[in-house]
């Protein structure tokens, strides 16, 4: 269940186990009409390279015994029940979609949104089309020190035109074409040596052409004491640092667009009538190793703010979840044939390789317990019999054309459709 990097992943990696005596048929069912997870509609549009593994995506599902059943809804179209009565395994790999919440007056305020929004807004995602981004403000607020804030504000600061060529959604391009922002403020709670970014993302930030990105110089050096006092800095805690002095230290070009990273600041109230109009943070200091508030405050005016703090699953009917993800021992649900991999059984983190390894110890697993295989299900005869339109890998091949051939003349990778209607035309 779900045709994203983990479901690939898992796939690939009951492919690897397969052996002259062991062959497995693998059905991907997936609930939007296009594959590939997040690499369609979580990878920020300006980092076209992760999206290569697409290309390892579809040589597995082009392999023996695979069948991709994409536009079907687990719950609505199949039940939990009807997939654990005809197949010997079930591996759930839904992810986990929805954003969490901050929990502090406003939040529900206009022009307050989750990242968990924003994305698959700019990504064409079809359940996202209408989401509403107010970006008629000069001024935006980015909450959260991860990569995924990290990618809304870098969207949010860009000069719109270095996403011509680049697959954004053509609904967000026009949108963000159309923008006032002009700076773009992004808030961690804790200080610079806690961040969740990672290196090679804050090492590009210098080389936007028509952003300046600041960080305080003073931030990076206190926190570098900070560390130092504590014993040796580890790796990765270094290599942000030393990226995030880079940026501080790199030339600020006057430009009209600017990101600026606070550190030690923790939202706790969203202000405004109708609309967001200021954030008012908490300021934090370190004491002692541990982050704790003072009676400081500090607020931005904005009428944009956007919370990246992670996610969580959605519930799915006959599968136990807990704390947002799945309940599971070692990736199998106890005492069912139901399995999980990805987000949904780790929670939201980790890069897309993560998933592989994750995946391929699931899967020993799952095998390992396989006794005496059932009968082939014919997933296609049984969702016809219900009349539920399905694409299959054929299909998917014809649209993915559809949306390469649409960006041709533009110099973009894809034009990504978002209609249902058209998307099942195109797939014919
Ligand atoms: P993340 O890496 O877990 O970062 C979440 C951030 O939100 C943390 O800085 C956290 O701060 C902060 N936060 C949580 N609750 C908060 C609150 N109430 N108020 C203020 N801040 C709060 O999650 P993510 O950014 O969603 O990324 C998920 C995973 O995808 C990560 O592993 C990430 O590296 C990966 N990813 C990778 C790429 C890439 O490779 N280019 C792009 C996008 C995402 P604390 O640390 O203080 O809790």
């Amino acid at each position: 269940m779900g045709a994203g990097p983990a479901g690939y992943f898992a796939a690939q990696a009951l492919q690897n186990l397969q052996n002259d005596e062991r062959k497995f048929a693998i059905d991907m069912i997936e609930r939007l009409p296009t594959p590939w997870g997040l690499v369609r509609s979580g990878v920020a549009p300006d980092h076209p390279k992760i999206k290569t593994v697409s290309k390892v995506f579809e040589k597995i599902a082009t392999a023996d015994g695979f069948q991709l059943f994409c536009n079907v809804e687990l719950g609505k179209d199949i039940s939990v029940e009807d997939l654990t009565k005809n197949y010997d395994a079930v591996v759930i790999a839904t992810g986990t979609d929805k954003g969490r919440k901050l929990g502090i007056p406003g939040e529900d305020l206009r022009g307050s949104l989750s990242a968990a929004e924003f994305v698959p807004w700019y990504n064409a995602h079809p359940d996202y089309v209408n989401v509403d981004v107010p970006l008629d403000t000069d001024t935006a607020v980015v909450i959260g020190a991860g990569n995924v804030a990290m990618d809304v504000a870098r969207m949010l600061a860009l000069e719109p035109r270095e996403l011509d060529c680049t697959d954004t959604a053509n609904h967000a391009l026009e949108e963000l074409h159309k923008s006032a922002i002009r700076t773009v403020h992004i808030f961690a709670r804790r200080g610079p040596e806690h961040v969740a970014f990672t290196s090679p993302e804050l090492r590009e930030l210098p080389k936007l052409e028509h952003t300046d990105v600041e960080i305080g110089e003073p931030d990076i050096e206190n926190a570098l004491k900070r560390v130092s006092e504590l014993g040796e800095i580890p790796k990765d805690v270094k290599s942000n640092l030393d990226a995030m002095m880079a940026i501080a230290k790199s030339d600020k070009r006057g430009k009209e667009r600017k990101l600026i990273f606070h550190f030690l600041a923790s939202p706790i109230e969203i202000k405004g009538k109708d609309r967001v109009e200021e954030v008012v943070f908490a300021i934090n200091e370190v004491r002692n190793g541990r982050v704790e508030k003072t009676d400081g405050t500090h607020s931005v005016k904005t009428g944009l703010v956007i919370s990246a703090i992670g996610y969580q699953a959605e519930p799915i009917t006959g599968i136990p979840f807990k704390s947002g993800i799945v309940e599971h021992e070692n990736g199998q649900v106890t005492g069912t044939n139901i399995f999980v991999v990805g987000w949904a059984k780790r929670g939201p983190s980790g890069v897309i390789g993560t998933n592989k390894s994750d995946a391929a110890a699931v899967m020993e697993l799952l095998t390992s317990k396989l006794q005496n295989p059932k009968d082939n299900f014919d997933l296609a005869k049984y969702l016809a019999s219900k009349g539920v339109v399905h694409i299959s890998q054929g299909n998917w091949e014809k649209l993915n054309s559809a949306e390469v051939s649409a960006g041709e003349s533009y110099g973009k990778p894809r034009v990504k459709f978002t209609d249902r209607k058209e998307m099942l035309g195109f797939a014919g």
